[in-house]
């Protein structure tokens, strides 16, 4: 099907944490039209494509992002209006050669991943099916995935002492997503009375998991396990299983040290991995995001080689979604899971190519939300598409947050049929 471009628009809006972010138009000949609102990240990789903004102290601190809206509303649609396109991956290409660099920093990936996804919903509209049956590969099941609940923030994410970034409670066992997102709420609710009554602190991180003032991870896992059981579920992966995200590079040193607390003399890598092994015997962890800095090749070849068959290691800020630097990390057996956001490559092209990489070579995948948001639940029909199994958006809680895993609600509602559960 050929779909002829009517036009292409932008305006900045803002984001879940009040940072200016895109909202972006594509209309299609023929009356068929999309948007998209552009994610934004905190503890981004180093080699993510680059994100414009306009640096004018004067506006938003800098971050207003007129320029980039400036570009789709210029050169991206003088450039795409009335062209016609056979498929999304042609539009996509044609976006790219248009910015011309490698980093999309010349127009800005958050232009151009606004334009990719808002094209991807004209298209599907156009085509009259939904947007996941729309994007699912050639060959793939389509499938519900598990939910990933961030209920503690830390890091860059919240202002408390807590080094790692996200603690996740992840309802593998139960029978469907609606389960999942129930169980995700009634732990959410057990959790908020725990803190309560230990007098901690109830306010929220920027992905609506609490934030409290906490100095171990003990203190954190011990919470979260104790909710689970209140809540009346077991732990583990026939139950509720937790996933970390520490977001290792926010806490790496100059020297390559690792800071886990400011309370402790800081690990050295093959250090912070012998803690990682200590916390997964005694607490039921299955999968550990980012367990060490971006550029530490060597320990993450160790850290794969020690924990690899016992959990999963999902790479993120190493891999940013990149199709040709996940596959040089499959070569050199690091992680075994890669974690997949569409602003860190730039287009849903690229992100669906990172996808495919992963799934030839039984890499697990999880399709991830940033910690800026928009209500756009793009997300949420990209992890059915592609059956990758698992989704984080954050806490069952918040607007934008919720927006991504009642729209799986609804997917599953109106799809009987659908599995539901990680990939096999
Ligand atoms: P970010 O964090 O969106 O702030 O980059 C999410 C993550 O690290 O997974
Ligand atoms: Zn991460």
């Amino acid at each position: 099907m050929t779909h002829q471009i009517a036009a292409v628009s932008a305006q900045e809006i803002l984001d879940s944490r009040s940072r200016p972010t895109l909202s972006v138009a594509v209309d299609l000949v023929g009356g068929a039209a999309g948007t998209a609102g552009v994610p934004s990240g905190a503890s981004t990789g180093s080699r993510e494509a680059v994100e414009l903004r306009d640096g004018d102290p004067g506006r938003f601190g800098g971050e207003g992002v007129l320029g980039a809206v400036a570009n789709v509303n210029g050169e991206i649609a003088t450039a795409l209006d009335g062209r016609s396109f056979e498929c999304l991956a042609d539009l996509d290409r044609a976006l790219c050669d248009l910015d011309g660099t490698d980093t999309k920093g010349r127009l800005g990936a958050n232009a151009i991943v606004g334009v990719s996804m808002a094209a991807a919903r004209a298209m599907a509209t156009a085509g009259q099916v939904p947007l996941h049956e729309w994007l699912a590969p050639a060959g793939v099941q389509p499938r519900l995935p598990v939910p990933c609940f961030n209920v503690i923030n830390g890091g860059r994410h919240a202002a408390n002492a807590l080094q790692p970034q996200e603690f996740m409670i992840c309802p593998i066992g139960v029978p469907s997503f609606a389960e999942a997102l129930r169980a995700g709420a009634e732990i959410y609710a057990a959790l908020r009375s725990r803190l309560g009554a230990s007098g901690l602190a109830i306010g929220l991180g920027d992905e609506g998991g609490f934030a409290p003032e906490l100095h171990t991870i003990e203190h954190a896992l011990d919470l979260i396990v104790d909710a689970i059981g209140d809540a009346g579920y077991s732990t583990g992966t026939d139950g509720v299983a937790i996933a970390l995200d520490p977001a290792a590079s926010e806490f790496c040193n100059e020297n390559g040290t690792y800071q886990l607390s400011l309370d402790d003399p800081a690990l050295t890598g093959s250090e912070l991995i012998d803690r990682w092994e200590n916390l997964i015997g005694r607490y039921p962890i299955w999968s550990i995001e980012d367990g060490l800095d971006e550029g530490d090749d060597d320990g993450w070849k160790l850290l794969t080689t020690r924990l690899g068959d016992r959990i999963q290691l999902v790479g993120d800020d190493n891999f940013v979604t990149n199709p040709a630097i996940i596959t040089d990390a499959i070569a050199g057996g690091i992680a075994n899971a890669a974690l997949i956001k569409l602003n860190q490559v730039g287009t849903v092209t690229e992100t669906l190519a990172a996808m495919a990489v992963c799934r030839e070579a039984g890499y697990a995948q999880m399709i991830s939300h940033r910690s800026g948001e928009t209500t756009d639940a793009f997300i949420a029909d990209l992890a059915v598409a592609t059956g990758c199994g698992q989704i984080k958006s954050g806490a069952p809680a918040r607007g934008e947050r919720v927006a991504k895993y009642n729209r799986l609600l609804a997917i599953e509602r109106d799809n009987p049929g659908l599995g539901f559960g990680l990939a096999r």
